[in-house]
């Protein structure tokens, strides 16, 4: 069995609280790899599988505006293939793993998040496989050094968040990062204040995050995806359903400087049957998901002063197709820190846990 230990191929794996992250690295020339024949041939099959298909049954998806090509893993030139799915289909996963034959070839798979913790004994009996376990954060911030050095438009701001007519993606220079912040948004929220590649704190989290918006979502409209929840807060007015400081007022707050337009407070027009009454499915949509932002943004934000950083950059899978919630961010970021703080996105927002597991694999 010994000789069947081989490199090839490489993952890494984030098992998160509610997405997979799969990451994979296609090498450029198979035969550099010392294999077998019959080893190539697994190889090219899982290869052929991989990336071939855009959609993985119902629920897998592979990323392809993700994809990284002519990159260098350990000394190999190939290219990484970013591939999510539900955590919840595990089980599928390890089926269709041991139907292609993936069990015959890998004996090991990194992999980080909870999920490589809860799965551990499945994969080993499922699939025979061996799981190398690293820990989230290192691994969170070795994948963002790679890939912010290998895509050189992978960081961005957005300019005038609050005209949409103006409102464009700036590339943004990352090549001289610390001190910053990360605000990790996927199911629940960690927030980490790094001071340089290998020195870094957890400061803060809270369990008002991704998960939060798309629960609270589904229990309010009846929505069942996250896609769907985010197209109906795109067409939803939030002032049908939070009360605003005008609400309360009659205008500004003008002594504290708090605008009318500022919501005093969230879903506060709720307790009110006739105000319900006329509520609509994306109004509620658009107010959970600012309810939710705003509250991660002034979390950030006291975060950032305390920790006295100005640069925040916002990372995790909440942020997928989003771009109603980064906005906000960008603008609260801006508005409340009378801009001192700056707002910052990463194209990779839901990858690099997976991408830092395979690197330290092969380090
Ligand atoms: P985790 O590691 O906790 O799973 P992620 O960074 O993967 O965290 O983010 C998960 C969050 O991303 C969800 O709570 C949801 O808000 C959002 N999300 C984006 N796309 C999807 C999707 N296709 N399915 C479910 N949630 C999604």
């Amino acid at each position: 069995q010994e000789e069947l230990i081989q490199p090839m191929p490489w993952f890494g794996m984030d098992i998160g609280g509610t997405l997979c992250k799969l990451v994979y690295f296609e090498p450029k020339d198979l035969s550099e790899c010392e294999s077998s024949a019959s080893e190539v041939e697994t190889l090219r099959n899982i290869r052929r599988y991989l990336t071939k298909n855009s959609a993985y049954g119902k629920t897998g998806h592979r990323d392809i505006h993700l994809q990284m090509d002519n990159v260098t893993v350990k000394g190999v030139s190939g290219t990484l293939h970013f591939i999510r799915f539900p955590t919840s289909e595990m089980k599928n996963f390890l089926d269709l793993a041991k139907y292609k034959g993936m069990a015959k070839l890998v004996t090991t798979v990194c992999a980080t998040g909870g999920g490589a913790y809860k799965f551990e004994e499945d994969f080993k009996r499922e699939v025979n496989m061996k799981l190398a376990k690293f820990d989230e954060f290192d691994s969170l911030l070795k994948g963002l050094q790679y890939i912010d050095k290998n895509n050189p438009s992978e960081c961005y701001y957005w300019a005038n968040p609050t005209e949409p007519s103006k409102c464009f993606k700036v590339n943004h220079d990352f090549s001289h990062p610390y001190p910053f912040l990360i605000v990790n948004i996927g199911s629940g929220v960690s927030v980490l204040a790094v001071y340089s590649a290998t020195n870094y704190r957890r400061v803060s989290g809270t369990s008002i995050g991704g998960g939060t918006f798309l629960g609270l979502c589904c229990l309010l409209t009846g929505c069942n995806t996250f896609e769907e929840a985010i197209e109906l807060a795109a067409e939803g007015d939030n002032t049908h359903v939070d009360k605003l400081v005008k609400d309360i007022y009659g205008g500004d707050y003008q002594r504290f400087g708090l605008p009318g337009d500022l919501v005093a407070s969230s879903f506060g027009q709720m307790n009110s049957r006739e105000k319900r009454s006329k509520v609509s499915r994306q109004d509620l949509a658009r107010a959970t998901l600012v309810t939710i932002t705003n509250n991660i943004g002034s979390i950030a934000r006291m975060c950032a002063t305390q920790e006295k950083i100005d640069r925040v950059v916002f990372i995790g899978n909440f942020l997928r197709v989003n771009p109603i919630a980064m906005k906000l961010l960008a603008y609260a970021m801006d508005y409340w820190s009378k801009g001192t703080m700056k707002a910052l996105f990463l194209e990779h927002e839901g990858y690099f846990g997976a991408v830092g597991c395979l690197l330290q694999f092969h380090e």
